[in-house]
C-alpha cells in the first residue's frame, strides 16, 4: 500500500436521539436560561445562538505538538536492568480518548511485575489517566514530569472523544495492537461517560456538519470536517489535503464490519437548521474541556495519595536513579530524545480562542464561500476556531497564515447562519437519550 491510511471508518447512518431541555433566546441571541421542558426541540425548529467571530474577539491561539507514531501507539512492558519498564505513548490525536483504557492495559503489566511502587514519567492525559488506574489498584504511585498542567500538549488539544485521528497507518497495524487498540477505546469511552458533568469538564454536545451532501460519510464529531483535515499544513488545499500531509486518509474497509459506525447521525432537511447548506449533520459528541479535564485529574491523584515531583530525565540511564521498581513511560514526544523513538513524528496543532459565548452550546463545521474550511467548538473557557494537522512541523509557535484562514473561513461561514428566530427556544445539547456505541465515533477528527 503506498499512500498512508489512517484507521478511521466512514458510515454513520440516520438515527433519532434525545436531546434536552431549552432555554429563551433574547433578539440579542443571548440566552435566560433552561426552563423546564425537557426533550429535544422537533428538527424544523432547532434554534442556535449565533456565534459572534471576529478578530477582534481573539483571547489566544495554543499550539500542541500530537506525537505521532506510523505503526501507532507503544504499549508493552519490558525489562530496564532490574526495573519493569512500561511503554504507554504515542497516541498522536487520541491521548485525551484512548488514556483511561491505555491506563487499564498498563495496571495489567504492573500487576504482573508483581511489585507495588510506580513513577509514571509524564504527566499529560496519558500519564495522569494511567497513575489513576494504577491507584485504584492499590499501587503506590509518584508522577515525575518535566512540565505540569496547564504546561502539557494534552491541555492544548481540542478535546473530544476522537479515537482514531491520526494515530496510525492502517499497513502498519498488527493483531495485537488492534486488540490493545480497541480495549483502549472501550474501556476509556464507558469512563468518560461516567465523568459527565462539571467535575471533570466532560460534556454531550451537538455536532453539526453543514453540508449539501445527505450522505456526507463521517467527520461528524468534534472538529468535523474541517477541524483537522482542511486546515492541514504548509500549502494544504483543504478538504482532505491537510489530513493527507499528516500521513493519513480514512478507509472505512480496514475496519472490520462490526465497527463501522451506523447510527446516532440524524440529517436535518432545508429549513430545518440554520446553516447556510442543504442539509445538517448533526452528531451527538462527547467534548472534554481540557483545562477543567486536567486539573481534575491532578486534584483527583492527589486525593488518592500520590506524589508529583518535577523533574526531567535525559537518557534511560537517568530512571535507574528512582527508587520504584516499576517505571512507566508516557513521555509523549519526549520519547524521540529520551528513548530514541525515532518513529516518532510531531503534527502540529493550532487553535484559536475567541472571547466565550456561555449561550453558545453546539459545535459546528462547513465551508466558508470562498471553500475555506470553518470550524467551532463552543468551550466554557472561549470559542475554539480551527485546528490543524501538520505533520513533521515541531515549531510551537502559532503560524499567523493558519491563524488568520482559520478564523477568516468561520467569519464568512457564521455571517451566513440564520440567526435564532426573536424569542425562540435555543436548542441545546443534552446528553443522547440512547448513548452512543464506541464505532460511532471512529471517524470524529480532533
Ligand atoms: C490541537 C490539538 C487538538 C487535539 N484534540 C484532541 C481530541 O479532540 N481528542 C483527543 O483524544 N486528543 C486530542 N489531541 C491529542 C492529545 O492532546 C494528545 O494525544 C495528548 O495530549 C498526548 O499526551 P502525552 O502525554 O503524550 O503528551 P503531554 O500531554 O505533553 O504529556 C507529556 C508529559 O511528559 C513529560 N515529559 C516529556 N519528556 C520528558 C522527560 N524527558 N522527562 C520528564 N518528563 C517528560 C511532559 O513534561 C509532560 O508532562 C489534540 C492535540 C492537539 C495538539
Amino acid at each position: 500500500m503506498n499512500r498512508r491510511t489512517f484507521l478511521s471508518s466512514s458510515s454513520l447512518a440516520l438515527a433519532g436521539y434525545a436531546i434536552g431541555g431549552c432555554a429563551t433566546v433574547t433578539q440579542g441571541g443571548s440566552s435566560r436560561g433552561p426552563i423546564a421542558t425537557p426533550g429535544r426541540s422537533p428538527a424544523r425548529s432547532v434554534q442556535l445562538a449565533q456565534v459572534r467571530v471576529s478578530f477582534d474577539r481573539i483571547i489566544r491561539t495554543t499550539v500542541g505538538l500530537r506525537p505521532h507514531r506510523d505503526s501507532g501507539f507503544v504499549l508493552r512492558a519490558e525489562k530496564l536492568d532490574a526495573k519493569t519498564l512500561i511503554h504507554n505513548y504515542g497516541y498522536a490525536g487520541t491521548g485525551m480518548s484512548l488514556a483511561w483504557g491505555a491506563g487499564v492495559l498498563v495496571s495489567e503489566f504492573a500487576q504482573a511485575s508483581g511489585e507495588r511502587r510506580v513513577a509514571v514519567i509524564g504527566c499529560g492525559s496519558p500519564g495522569l489517566c494511567a497513575a489513576r488506574q494504577l491507584q485504584r489498584r492499590g499501587f503506590d504511585v509518584t508522577i515525575y514530569a518535566a512540565t505540569v498542567p496547564p504546561d502539557t500538549t494534552s491541555n492544548m488539544s481540542l478535546a473530544g472523544f476522537t479515537p482514531t485521528t491520526a494515530l496510525v497507518s492502517n499497513d502498519r497495524r498488527t493483531p495485537a495492537w488492534d486488540a490493545q487498540f480497541l480495549r483502549a477505546a472501550e474501556l476509556s469511552y464507558r469512563q468518560l461517560q461516567l465523568m459527565v458533568g462539571q467535575n471533570y469538564g466532560v460534556y454531550w454536545m451537538d455536532s453539526y456538519n453543514a453540508t449539501d451532501d445527505p450522505n456526507q460519510q463521517g467527520r461528524g464529531g468534534p472538529g468535523g470536517p474541517s477541524g483537522d483535515s482542511g486546515q492541514g499544513g504548509r500549502g494544504g488545499g483543504g478538504g482532505r489535503g491537510g489530513n493527507a500531509e499528516a500521513g493519513g486518509a480514512t478507509d472505512a474497509d480496514l475496519l472490520p464490519p462490526e465497527l463501522r459506525p451506523n447510527r446516532n447521525r440524524e440529517v436535518l432537511g432545508p429549513g430545518e437548521h440554520p446553516f447556510p447548506t442543504k442539509y445538517a449533520i448533526r452528531t451527538p459528541a462527547l467534548a472534554i474541556e481540557p483545562n477543567i479535564y486536567m486539573d481534575a485529574l491532578v486534584r483527583d491523584f492527589l486525593l488518592f495519595g500520590g506524589k508529583i515531583v518535577i523533574r526531567k530525565f535525559d537518557t534511560p540511564r537517568d530512571l535507574m536513579t528512582l527508587g520504584e521498581p516499576i517505571v512507566v513511560n508516557s513521555t509523549g514526544l519526549g520519547s524521540f530524545t529520551l528513548f530514541d523513538d525515532k518513529e516518532l513524528v510531531p503534527i502540529k496543532g493550532q487553535l484559536t480562542a475567541l472571547v466565550s459565548q456561555p449561550e453558545v452550546n453546539y459545535r459546528a463545521n462547513g465551508r466558508a464561500p470562498d471553500g475555506g474550511n470553518a470550524s467551532m467548538n463552543a468551550r466554557s473557557d472561549g470559542i475554539i476556531i480551527g485546528n490543524l494537522q501538520d505533520r513533521g512541523n515541531w515549531s510551537l509557535e502559532p503560524d499567523q497564515e493558519v491563524l488568520r484562514r482559520n478564523v477568516q473561513a468561520a467569519i464568512d461561514f457564521f455571517a451566513l447562519v440564520r440567526p435564532p428566530a426573536p424569542g425562540a427556544r435555543l436548542t441545546r445539547s443534552a446528553p443522547p437519550s440512547t448513548i452512543p456505541s464506541v464505532d460511532t465515533f471512529f471517524d470524529a477528527q480532533s
